[in-house]
């Protein structure tokens, strides 16, 4: 694990890390934001604007605390912002708290910040004479920013050691390599600082301010109940003005003159990075560049308060002002005398890790992938992290993003989703409507049937009794015309009892492979004496070849039977019916249509014709149960109906019928070939 990694759990793929990440070194995969190690400069800035708090940094207090309890004396280097970080505790107490740890000495980092001072001034001398650039290397983010991305421009990095590594060494020549050295501050980059093989062996820990303040917590160490205590080690002045913008120019005694232009002093992450472009660039007549990756080390990462850079810099330069009262500068140069012949040198050995710039092809198809498909739909509008859809479109080709992280991209997929959810919502409550109804008429089917069934028979010793009476009645007696009323009754009644029967018995069905052709001719055989007599004429026509289809031939004749019958009776003298046989996408459904040229159906009354007893024929000529049996058969069939009719036009049924012909049957395999057979 790197020294800034991601918890996966609590990121919420807001993207404002790789925004902020002035190296690229966020990679999302998976909609995970993750620190890639080696491109990482450690700066902080994911860790500073991460609203999840999902950025979790290298933990060194137990390994601190592990040096506290052996046998080698600990110091302690602390950077000089913290009166800034610990406001308002007094100073004296948190050096005090330090101790209380158990650190056998406390040093402020700004001695080595007065000895790399002096290394300055004579550096920015030679390189001013040379007409060379320099830039400063305090800052561990912007050193191996350079060392990473720009190593162009490596040879310009002052080789001189940040102010941490010098204190490190004059305490090291002072006390010998057994002593082990903690540094603690705001900066989360001075933690992989210390493992730079240019530089190690010098600082054996870093520990932040938070880990600090955590360490006083866990050892109950109350800073306030303490008495203050002064610093260890070798007295300083200017030095301590480095986490200033600027600090270091004024501790080496260099002019800041804003008239004057080969100097710079940048702070921040855009203008840092703009100046080192510039730079790159061959651009600009500055030759000295002071960069700070944060706003001056007194912004860093882990200066925990919330208070203003100003607020924390007035603290500062309150504070230094009042030490200063007792530190001459005679003092400091006799302190800095002991360490004039110090090695405060370095090199800067790092690999670049720049990125391949994938070329335009892949970047135009990726742009594609992203739903970019023509400059307006490019809307640049930052929510990925990237600046551009070609930036993003840029990043995906490197690996570091992935094309779903685009809002407008999201939203669109979101809005086809809410359409296709739509659209089965909708079939589903057609189902389910369809379904209500076919349990209605099942339970209707089977409470018929038994009706049915009972009252056939006594319905048929009525008809016989009354048969017989008929026959036995004189012409001209006056009890025959009531004796006829009651034959035409009880056949009226037969009749519906007959439905009722059929109605009932569409819950079995018993499919055999069916010549529809066959069916259809004899369905309209059957029915020609009625179709004569009203003058309709019946027509049939058939999809070629028709191959042979599984179906209850029995419930297919009743069923074209009573659509027949209804358009014929809907048709007037000298009309046209058609029965129409069509096979369906490849074969897998048949659609027989029967057409009428007749009166047509009201849209009112479309929704109630497949309703049980719903009729519009006068009494004695229509039960209301032919549709209602067609529906029942079609649905044991996993079929369909629909109907289209406009009023004086006429009206067309369609059923479809899902068809599993010979071949299909054959593929079924042995099973296939037995009748099948289902009830409700
Ligand atoms: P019935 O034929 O006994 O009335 P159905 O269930 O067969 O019962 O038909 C119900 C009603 O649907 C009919 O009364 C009629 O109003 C209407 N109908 C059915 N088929 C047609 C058609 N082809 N043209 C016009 N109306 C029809
Ligand atoms: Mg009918």
């Amino acid at each position: 694990m790197g020294i800034v990694s991601t918890i996966p759990e609590k990121c919420k793929r807001c993207y404002t890390c790789v925004r902020e990440c002035p190296a690229k070194a966020i990679k999302v995969e998976g909609g995970q934001a993750t620190v890639i190690e080696e491109r990482c400069i450690a700066c902080g800035n994911c860790v500073k604007v991460c609203a999840q708090k999902a950025k979790l940094i290298e933990d060194n207090t137990r390994q601190v605390r592990e040096m506290l309890d052996g046998k080698r004396p600990v110091f302690a280097c602390i950077a000089p912002s913290f009166p800034a970080a610990f406001h308002p505790v007094n100073p004296g107490n948190v050096i005090a708290g330090v101790r209380r740890l158990g650190f056998a000495e406390v040093w402020e980092v700004a001695f080595g910040a007065e000895l790399t001072s002096r290394q300055y001034l004579g550096l920015f001398e030679s390189a001013q004479r040379q007409g060379r650039p320099v830039i400063a290397t305090p800052c561990p983010a912007i050193v191996a920013y350079v060392e990473k991305y720009m190593p162009a421009l490596r040879e310009y990095l002052a080789p001189i050691v940040s102010p941490m590594i010098a204190l490190a060494r004059v305490i090291r020549r002072a006390y010998g390599s057994d002593v082990r050295i903690v540094f603690i501050g705001p900066c989360i980059a001075k933690k992989d600082e210390i493992r730079d093989p240019c530089v190690a062996g010098a600082v054996d820990a870093v520990l932040t301010f938070e880990e600090l303040l955590r360490m006083f917590c866990e050892s109950s160490v109350s800073l306030n109940d303490l008495q203050p205590s002064g610093f260890d080690g070798l007295r300083c002045r200017l030095g301590r003005s480095f986490p200033i913008s600027g600090g270091l120019l004024r501790s080496a005694g260099l002019s800041t003159d804003i008239l004057e232009n080969n100097i710079i002093v940048v702070e921040g992450k855009d203008r840092a990075l703009d100046a080192l472009h510039e730079l790159q660039r061959g651009k600009g007549k500055a030759r000295f560049f002071d960069i700070l990756l944060c706003e001056g080390c007194i912004n860093g990462p882990k200066m925990m308060n919330d208070l203003s850079v100003f607020a924390r810099k007035e603290i500062l330069a309150d504070y230094i002002n009042d030490q200063n009262r007792y530190v001459t500068q005679k003092d400091l140069v006799e302190g800095m005398a002991a360490f004039s012949d110090l090695d405060l040198g370095r090199e800067f050995h790092k690999p670049s890790v720049a990125l391949q710039v994938p070329d335009k092809d892949r970047v135009e198809e990726t742009l594609k992938l992203m739903k970019k498909f023509s400059p307006d739909d490019q809307l640049n509008c930052g929510a990925c992290g990237y600046p551009s859809c070609r930036e993003k479109a840029i990043a995906v080709c490197q690996g570091l993003a992935e094309p779903e992280m685009c809002l407008p991209y999201l939203v669109d997929e979101l809005q086809g989703l809410i359409k296709r959810l739509e659209r089965s919502h909708n079939e589903l409550a057609q189902a389910q409507q369809r379904l209500v109804q076919t349990e209605k008429l099942a339970s209707m089917g089977q409470l018929s049937a038994g009706v049915a069934h009972e009252i056939n028979n006594p319905l048929g010793t009525i008809l016989l009794y009354s048969h017989i009476m008929l026959k036995q009645l004189q012409d001209g007696d006056p009890r025959k015309q009531d004796l006829q009323m009651i034959v035409k009754e009880s056949t009226r009644c037969k009749d519906i009892v007959r439905g009722l029967l059929d109605f009932g018995r569409q819950s079995r069905v018993s499919k055999t492979l069916t010549d529809l052709k066959e069916l259809v001719a004899e369905v309209i055989l059957l029915n020609s004496p009625k179709a004569n007599t009203a003058g309709v004429k019946v027509k049939s026509s058939f999809h070629d070849p028709l191959p042979q289809i599984m179906l209850d031939s029995g419930q297919i004749k009743q069923m074209l039977t009573n659509l027949i019958n209804n358009a014929v009776d809907a048709t007037p003298k000298g009309g046209l019916v058609t029965v129409g046989v069509t096979m369906q996408s490849q074969e897998k459904s048949v659609e027989i249509a029967v057409a009428d040229s007749g009166c047509g159906i009201p849209r009112e009354n479309l929704s109630k014709l497949f309703t049980p007893f719903f009729t519009t024929k006068q009494l004695g000529k229509g039960t209301g149960l032919g549709l209602a049996i067609v529906y029942g058969i079609v649905k044991m069939h996993n079929g369909d109906i629909r109907v289209d009719s406009e009023v004086g036009k006429g009206t067309t049924f369609t059923v479809s019928l899902p068809a599993a012909t010979e071949d299909a049957v054959r593929e079924s395999g042995p099973a296939g070939e037995r009748q099948k057979t289902g009830l409700i």
